[in-house]
């Protein structure tokens, strides 16, 4: 017998990388073999030094197949050395994992994105535009909720999949949701995050639907779509100070993260649309204006995490939390 085993990478495309993934047979009882791919077809490598190597990095069950079928996050390395790749951005996640792993951080990120269909966002009109945003956070019932069936399609498949799934909602702008893994570790939670939305595309696919990670799908008075990035370290989970040094580090290299947070964030970050700009720092409790949310329950039981607003969309997550673990835990 054997199994089908899904690779999945992240190719070389600027400015944001997108997911390609390819199946391979592999027989029963044996894990993924490393592979490989044609980088030339990828953006990551030329056409006379076109192999690039697959090597499984996270393997999880394959919701969309059989019971022994598995989805299998690879990380890139260069055919000449077995070096990471240029774009393999887990390989430093990952070093950095390694190097604080004393301060036990968590992650949990709330991705949003926005389906579309015909060239507009899901349930808009053809021609001109929906009723101004308001009723549809959280909304229920039609002319409201566009894509619900998919949505609880996705979640399924991701709890099929084992990953820390925490849950969906309706967005602000009409045809955008939100989802949220964690909290866990930082390389957990960028190859679980990788795999939900390679999950969602997968799922979109057989409705006719497109998921983008924009992070300003429409211009305009249209909210944006992020990625928060909630965080802690065992210290911040045990005393405020801890989380107030957090904000003051992450303040202090702001211009850095707000580089590494995703194309088009200055596009997302005006001042507007709950968002702090990207020009600015500011930390605050409650605060949907600010660059760091202090959530109130954290600041009433003096202990907790953070919720960094900054991330857009469409960010690597493994240079997000590489940069958070990096910024706050060498500065302690
Ligand atoms: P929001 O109010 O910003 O919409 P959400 O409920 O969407 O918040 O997301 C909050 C996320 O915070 C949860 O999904 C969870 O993964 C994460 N979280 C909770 N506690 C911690 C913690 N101690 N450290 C890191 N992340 C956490
Ligand atoms: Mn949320
Ligand atoms: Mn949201
Ligand atoms: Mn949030």
């Amino acid at each position: 017998m054997a199994y089908k085993a899904e690779y999945i990478w992240l190719d070389g495309t600027t400015p944001t990388a997108q997911l390609r993934s390819k199946t391979r047979v592999v027989e029963s009882g044996h894990a993924p073999p490393i592979w490989g791919f044609d980088g030339s077809s990828t953006n990551q490598a030329p056409g006379d030094k076109s192999d690039c190597v697959l090597r499984p990095a996270f393997v999880c069950p394959d919701p969309t197949r059989g019971a022994d079928d598995r989805l299998v996050v690879c990380e890139v390395l260069l055919a000449k050395d077995m070096s990471p790749h240029p774009t393999n951005t887990r390989a430093a996640l990952t070093r950095a994992a390694e190097l604080y792993v004393k301060h036990d951080a968590w992650f949990g990120m709330e991705q949003e994105y926005t389906f579309f269909q015909d060239g507009r966002p899901l349930g808009w009109p053809e021609a001109g535009f929906p009723a101004p945003q308001g009723p549809y956070y959280c909304s229920v019932g039609s002319g409201l909720a566009f894509g619900r069936e998919l949505v609880e399609q996705h979640m399924d498949a991701c709890l099929r999949a084992g990953l820390a799934f925490a849950g969906i909602n309706a967005e602000v702008m009409p045809g955008q949701w939100e989802f949220q893994i964690g909290a866990i570790g930082p390389v957990a939670m960028a190859d679980q995050l990788t795999v939900a939305r390679w999950l969602l595309h997968r799922i979109a696919e057989a409705h006719g639907v497109s998921v983008s990670l924009a992070a300003k799908p429409v211009k305009g008075d249209w909210n944006g779509a992020g990625c928060h990035t909630n965080f802690s370290t065992r210290a911040m989970r045990e005393d405020y100070a801890a989380i107030i040094s957090a904000c003051e580090a992450l303040g202090a290299r702001a211009a850095q993260h707000i580089a590494g947070y995703g194309h088009g964030i200055e596009e997302r970050l005006t001042g507007h649309h709950e968002t702090c700009s990207y020009a600015m720092f500011k930390y605050g409790v409650s605060d949907r204006g600010a660059s760091i949310r202090i959530p109130w329950h954290v600041a009433k039981d003096k202990k907790g995490y953070l919720e960094d607003r900054r991330p857009n969309a469409n960010c690597d997550p493994y240079t997000v939390c590489r940069l958070i673990l990096e910024t706050v835990c060498s500065a302690v």
